[in-house]
């Protein structure tokens, strides 16, 4: 793992360099210093990059400009989107020379076409700037999560982004139609297609969805669009125990199959620090130890829905109480909860934590969640365990944390030993280390256990071929030899 240090390197890139770079994205594009250091640090403050310059290109033609210039003096790019990204992917530390190219000029809705169900943009516009775009024209983008005004599409299909709405709509895998990416040696390539089936031949754009930055950048892309849902109501559930959860997963599928959208676990211990430190009264009162934040959406009207969830969870003894969103101000205080719940704003010692990304099939979820609390016990009884996610997917973020400033050192003796253990417990059930996150540079070293030196040969075939010198995001994704 790159540990933060805070002295830059000095450039090896010459101000002939920089001008030369300059020429192609305008002076006011290419940034050094100060200005380029927000590029230099992740979102969790965990990782530091070491590149020299950050460089704005506004379109494809000036990223495949970029990228040439680079092959020409092997220097080695990192891109970036909104560096929201919580897997060290976008900060590059290495004794090579890099540049970050960052995708924020690259922010054009170039077509929303109601009729086709499609939206072609580039690269840099943001998820939330999508999902309005679609809106306004009476359809949905359905991808989400608490980052969307920042993250960005081309991040997005970078790292199969998931978030709240996958339950229903799938991950971004599921989204996109069309892709355009520029090559490592700078070429171009457009496969920018808007069709629903194409078997002709392997089909490039799954490469680069999940890739990190490793193999090109993803300068537009071509999305679906859903039928829009005007009636969107959202509901907390208080689970009698963690055990019930596949059973009011079930229900929630049984009583509103076309309406179930969201499915997020949340842990009281969350929820209670979010209310403490953004002085939010608790939704509920009467506690429980885990909670599910349900989202129903449709054409129709949900309320019926809902309520028959809710009631006949009561009757069968999973739901112990209840709280039905009854007003946009209801609805955006639930689920301004849940966008809290990571732990970036809620506990000062955040980053010597360890944040897991898990999925695991989803019946085995309970037992995922108990065997990390077991190992958080016997190794690190002071830190805060606790669990979110979108558990409707499998997927469950467990965060252990040193609580206390005098915690900290006795966590870090410990640390390797309960990442060991844990990604034990999590491979055992044959769960995955990163099911939204990507891999970036925190887990490579971790995640070589979870495939076979088969899979992993295949990969770096892939990146040879792709990108031969290995320059772009190099130390990202794949374990090292
Ligand atoms: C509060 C919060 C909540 C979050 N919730 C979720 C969630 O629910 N689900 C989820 O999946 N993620 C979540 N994330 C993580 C993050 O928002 C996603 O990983 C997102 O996809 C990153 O997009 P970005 O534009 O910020 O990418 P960046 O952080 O800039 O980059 C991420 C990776 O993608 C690469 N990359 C970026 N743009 C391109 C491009 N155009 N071409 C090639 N490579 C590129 C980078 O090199 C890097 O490896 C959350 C983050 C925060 C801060």
């Amino acid at each position: 793992m790159t540990e933060i240090d805070n002295t830059l390197r000095s450039s090896p890139i010459s101000d002939k360099a920089l001008g030369e770079l300059a020429s192609i994205v305008g002076p006011t594009n290419v940034l050094t210093g100060d200005d380029a250091a927000p590029a230099l640090i992740d979102t969790r403050t965990k990782f530091r990059g070491q590149s020299f310059a950050v460089i704005r290109p506004a379109n494809t033609h000036e990223v495949a400009a970029v990228v040439a210039w680079c092959a020409a003096k092997d220097i080695c790019i990192v891109t970036q989107g909104g560096n929201t990204g919580l897997s060290g992917g976008g900060q590059f530390d290495d004794a090579r020379p890099s540049i970050v190219v960052l995708l924020s000029r690259m922010n054009q809705i170039e077509e929303v076409d109601a009729e086709g169900w499609t939206m072609t943009v580039q690269a840099g516009v943001t998820i939330e700037a999508m999902q309005e775009a679609a809106a306004a024209a009476n359809r949905k983008f359905a991808p989400d999560w608490g980052a969307r005004g920042s993250a960005t599409i081309g991040g997005g299909i970078a790292t199969d982004a998931g978030g709240n709405n996958v339950v229903r709509y799938g991950n971004m895998r599921d989204q996109l139609l069309g892709l355009e990416a520029v090559l490592p040696d700078g070429q171009v390539w457009n496969g920018l297609r808007a069709l629903r089936k194409d078997s002709s031949g392997y089909d490039m754009k799954h490469l680069f969805i999940g890739s990190e930055g490793t193999l090109g950048i993803i300068t537009r892309a071509v999305v679906k669009l859903h039928p829009a849902t005007p009636h969107e109501q959202s509901a907390l559930a208080a689970l009698r125990h963690l055990d019930d959860l596949m059973d009011v997963f079930a229900l929630a599928n049984d009583v509103a199959p076309d309406s179930i959208t969201a499915f997020e676990l949340m842990a009281e211990t969350g929820i209670a620090r979010v209310c403490e430190v953004f002085d939010i009264t608790h939704p509920m009162d009467d506690r429980a130890e885990f909670y599910v934040l349900v989202k129903f959406a449709n054409t129709q009207p949900v309320t019926d829905q809902l309520a028959q969830f809710l009631s006949t969870g009561a009757e069968r003894g999973f739901i112990t109480d209840a709280i039905v969103a009854s007003s946009a101000e209801q609805e955006q205080r639930l689920w301004k909860i849940r966008e809290e719940i990571p732990p970036m704003s809620l506990y000062p010692h955040q980053a010597k934590g360890l944040k897991m990304d898990t999925a695991v099939p989803i019946a085995k979820m309970g037992e995922y969640h108990d065997a990390v609390r077991a190992i958080a016990d016997e190794l690190v009884p002071d830190a805060v365990a606790y669990g979110f996610g979108h558990v409707g997917d499998g997927n469950l973020h467990m965060m252990v944390l040193p609580l206390h400033d005098e915690d900290v050192d006795d966590f870090l003796a410990v640390r390797d030993e309960l990442i060991r253990r844990i990604d034990e417990a999590t491979f055992a059930l044959n769960g995955t280390l990163s099911a939204e996150h990507g891999l970036g540079r925190e887990l490579t070293e971790r995640v070589r256990p979870q495939k076979s030196d088969v899979e992993w040969t295949m990969m770096r075939t892939i990146k040879a071929a792709f990108d031969p010198d290995d320059r772009l995001n190099p130390g990202a994704l794949l374990p090292p030899l």
